[in-house]
């Protein structure tokens, strides 16, 4: 499968990148998991927004979700490949209970008369198929229910954090996988709130307690370091560390 990075700054927007949002592609099928401030201008870049499979929102926070607001502008009123083909070309969107409310609010909390249902089927985090990919969750240490996916594609899995705090849920659903895609938002001269982000180093301790191939930290804010973040995370884990940056590309 392919991993593509639309935006990986942490909590807001920065200078160099959009929040958060990856594509991950396999046998043609488009799953965009997450779209924070300015991932859907991302990813007009790689895919046909009438063209995306899925979209998989881990939790509510708005650097993981806002842009769907973007999105429901562009399939209902944009132009050939842009607008949804109702009612065979509705998107699943997966999040939890409440993202369609949450959607609505964000959009327009006055006209909450959207019909969101004409372009988006709703589910909730299920582990089991979607497309060529088997998905499995775990709930995260974060102030709003969080979900962290595994995303398996025959023999090979990516495991994305979402936001957490630490975890053993986290090591658990990430247990040998190939990459594991984890925040690393706390720098260190920051005071490490418990149970909402990570330090670098403590991305490295995941990593390494679920012997993971190789690890891409994502999610640092811009006034952090991502070159401290992934120093810390290397000395804390002996495979590869890697800086997810906008527009990057793994094969996993
Ligand atoms: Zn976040
Ligand atoms: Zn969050």
């Amino acid at each position: 499968m392919k991993l593509t990075v639309l935006g990986c700054s942490g909590s807001v927007p920065g200078p160099d990148s959009p929040a958060s949002g990856y594509l991950v592609e396999a046998e043609g099928f488009r799953l965009v998991i997450d779209m924070g401030h300015g991932a859907f201008g991302a990813l007009q870049r790689y895919v046909r927004p009438s063209d995306v499979d899925a979209v998989l929102i881990s939790h509510l926070h708005a650097d993981h979700c806002i842009d769907l607001t973007a999105y429901v502008v562009a399939l209902r009123y944009g132009g050939d490949g842009y607008r949804c083909r109702e009612p065979e070309g509705r998107i699943p969107l997966i999040g939890v209970h409440g993202t369609r409310d949450r959607l609505e609010a964000a959009y327009d909390p006055l006209a909450r008369k959207l019909s969101l249902h004409q372009i988006f089927t709703f589910a909730t985090p299920t582990a089991g198929e979607l497309g060529p990919f088997t998905l499995s969750f775990a709930e995260m240490n974060h102030p709003t229910l969080t979900h962290a996916v595994r995303v398996q594609h025959g023999d090979r899995s990516l495991v994305y954090s979402a936001d957490t705090g630490e975890s053993p849920e986290l090591v658990a659903l990430a247990d040998g996988a190939d990459v594991l895609l984890c925040e690393a938002s706390v720098g260190p001269d920051e005071v490490l709130v418990p149970n909402l982000h990570m330090t670098g180093e403590m991305a490295g301790e995941h990593a390494d307690k679920a012997g993971v191939e190789r690890l891409i930290v994502t999610h640092v804010p811009p006034w952090n370091s991502p070159e401290v973040a992934a120093g810390e995370a290397a000395a804390a884990f002996r495979g590869p560390v890697e800086i997810a940056r906008p527009g990057a590309e793994y094969s996993i």
